[in-house]
């Protein structure tokens, strides 16, 4: 009797997406995203300070929670301390 247990090729690459995938979603939920507050005074000092362009004006300035990668760089300039980690 033969029965072969393996996976074919298919299923092992099928896997290997499936498990890259997971980690993605690990890594997703790993990164919590900055959020300002109704404090903010609209100095514009963190807008530039921001890698990766997350940050918008307006009369409260909003972080795009899907662009930022939770450097903290914003924060750390900020004079009212009104830029923090979204819990
Ligand atoms: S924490 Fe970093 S990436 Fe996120 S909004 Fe602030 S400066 Fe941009
Ligand atoms: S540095 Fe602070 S107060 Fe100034 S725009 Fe950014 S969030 Fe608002």
């Amino acid at each position: 009797m033969d029965g072969n247990k393996g996976i074919t090729k298919f299923e092992f690459y099928l896997n290997l997406l499936l498990l890259r995938k997971r980690r993605c979603l690990t890594l997703k939920i790993a990164i919590m995203a900055y959020k300002i507050s109704e404090e903010c005074i609209a100095c514009g000092i963190c807008i530039d300070e921001c890698p990766v362009d997350a940050i918008s004006e307006g009369g409260i300035y909003k972080i795009d929670a899907d662009l930022c990668t939770d450097c903290g760089s914003c924060a750390e300039v900020c004079p009212v301390e009104c830029i923090s980690i979204d819990e």
